[in-house]
Formats: C-alpha cells, structure tokens, sequence
C-alpha cells in the first residue's frame, strides 16, 4: 500500500474523534486552534493528494470525499466554538463596569493593573470589569481568561459556570 492511500486512511480513521469533541473540549483556545490547525494540515494533505495522485479515479473519488467531509466538520467547529463562548461572553457582560480616569469618576483604579495583562487601567483608559470577588479586569482580557479557566485569576475564586 502506498503512502498516499495510508494517509487517506489515517484521515478517515480520525474523523469520528475530531469530530467527538465536544462544545465543551473546543471552549479552551488552544484545543480549538490545534483541532483547526490539523484541519488545516490534513486539508492541504489531501490538496497535495489530488495534485499528484489525483488521475486515478479511486483515489480521487476519495479524497474528494474526505475534503467535503473535513469541510463540513470545520463549519461544525466553529459553531460549537460560538456556542462555548456566548456564556462566557454573557459572564463577562453581566459584570459590574468600572470606569477609569478622573473625568469619570474612577481614578482610584487608574494606577491599579490588570493582572492579566499587567498593564495599569490608566494607560489605555479602558473601562474595567468588576467581578463577584472584587477584582477588576479589563473585558477582552478576563473574557480570554474564562476561555480555559472559570475562576479569577487573583484570588481563584470560580466566577463562570462550566
Ligand atoms: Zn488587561
Ligand atoms: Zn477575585
């Protein structure tokens, strides 16, 4: 057998698992850019598949196949990546907003940092976000945070319901 054919089926063995993951497992950025990345790799395999050994029919036909299927799988993922995110987004929005700066009446917090991105909320003059426990954050800074882990990243007390 040769290697083309062994790759082919290495994909097709592999599809049920990537496509297994659940809404859950793609919530972590990082499985979800690794689960796209292999998407990305064996997609441009199977585009190398059909460049050379694309005249013979069978092996057209099936790697054809293995694309449309890979395709659909990908729209499947990122949907279930907006899915495991609409609550963490709905978490973040329900939190207190705290502004920054003087004019707003939220200097005490100007010169304080977010310790997700260690920078002080004065510098970019962007509202905060005040969790349960207190702590302040930037939006897109906690929003990332609760990505891979539910709980504040001062005192580790869990914030988000997953
Ligand atoms: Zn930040
Ligand atoms: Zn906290």
């Amino acid at each position: 057998m040769s290697d083309h054919v062994e790759y082919l089926d290495f994909i097709e063995s592999k599809l049920p698992f990537w496509r297994s993951l659940s809404t859950e497992n793609v919530r972590d950025e990082r499985n979800f850019d690794l689960l796209l990345a292999t998407y990305e790799q064996v997609w441009d395999g199977i585009e190398v598949i059909l460049k050379y050994w694309g005249h013979d029919e069978v092996v057209k036909k099936r790697a054809k196949r293995l694309r449309r299927e890979i395709s659909s799988d990908c729209k499947g993922l990122l949907k279930k990546r907006t899915d495991a995110l609409i609550p963490l987004e709905e978490c973040v929005e329900s939190m207190e907003v705290k502004s920054v700066g003087a004019s707003s009446g939220g200097e005490e917090i100007e010169r304080e940092s977010c310790v997700v991105c260690m920078e002080e909320f004065g510098v970019s003059g962007v509202e905060a976000r005040v969790t349960e426990c207190g702590h302040y954050f930037h939006f897109n800074c906690i929003f990332k945070w609760f990505q891979s882990n539910p709980c504040c990243p001062l005192c580790r007390v869990k914030l988000c319901d997953y």
